[in-house]
């Protein structure tokens, strides 16, 4: 029996690509997305979102998504950008606590917490990145700062905040640095954050919920995590930018049927 849950392929361009690759982009995965179950999410940089949701044209293959969100909907936030405005621009997803935001932007768990409950409250699926740094594995702290990121994000909900919701595990120590996760280590961790997930909010949200693997996944990689039991699909930051290699990925972890991004 394969996963009841349908692969998820995101871009995260950060602050990467022009208007014309935007454009270029977008018709290129229209055109050369293979036939299969799946659901592809485009993250651009704000300003490249109205050019990337009219160039996909309500493709019902492909959603778009906003990289960051503040906790308000409107006010002044000079610089930011709220969940209500992205919903208007035409996103249907938002990334929550990527690792670069809780880093070089000090977001704490709880300000992560605030802006999943803000996405959720604008009919924004959160994206909720969750991952160790390298001296937290190696100290052997793993699973508990994936739970303590995953309760202070979750808050006191006994229910899935909201639909949508999606969660990557992106372990720190593998992004942008070109070290992958043995699939092993991917897996174990997922499967934790799965166990989690079921107990805090029961084992049907848990085993519906898409968990994506982020951290230097490229074309020669992605079918070896990709297999894995808890693995739905993944985030994707540097091999995205050319959508050729995101293509390639995609192609080597290709299901079967058609399916539509609702
Ligand atoms: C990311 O930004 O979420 C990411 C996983 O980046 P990369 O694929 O470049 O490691």
């Amino acid at each position: 029996m394969g996963t009841p849950r349908i692969p998820v392929f995101a871009a995260n361009w950060k602050m990467n690509l022009l208007r014309a690759d935007a454009l270029g982009y977008v018709a290129r995965i229209r055109a050369e997305l293979p036939p299969g179950e799946r659901r592809v999410l485009l993250l651009p940089p704000f300003l490249l979102i109205p050019e990337v949701v009219a160039a996909v044209g309500g493709d019902p293959r492909i959603a778009v998504g906003g990289q960051d969100l503040h906790p308000e909907d409107a006010g002044a936030y000079t610089g930011d950008v709220s969940g209500r405005q992205l919903r208007d621009a035409g996103c249907g997803f938002v990334l929550c606590g990527h690792s670069e935001r809780r880093a070089d932007h000090r977001e704490t768990d709880e300000m992560v917490g605030a802006k999943l409950r803000a996405a959720q409250h604008n009919g924004l699926g959160p994206v909720l990145c969750i991952g160790e740094s390298l001296a937290e594995r190696d100290a052997g702290s793993t699973a508990a700062v994936l739970a303590r990121q995953l309760d202070a994000a979750l808050g006191g909900a006994s229910q899935p905040p909201g639909s949508g919701l999606v969660v990557a595990y992106e372990p720190v120590w593998a992004i942008g640095s070109g070290r992958t996760a043995t699939p092993a280590i991917a897996q174990e961790s997922h499967a934790f954050v799965r166990r989690h997930l079921a107990r805090r909010l029961g084992g049907e949200v848990a085993t519906a919920v898409p968990i994506l693997y982020g951290g230097s996944v490229k074309p020669d990689n992605c079918a070896a995590l990709f297999g894995l039991a808890d693995i739905d699909g993944f985030l994707i930051g540097g091999a995205s930018l050319d959508p050729g290699s995101f293509l390639d990925i995609i192609g080597r972890c290709g299901p079967s049927a058609p399916e539509v991004f609702s």
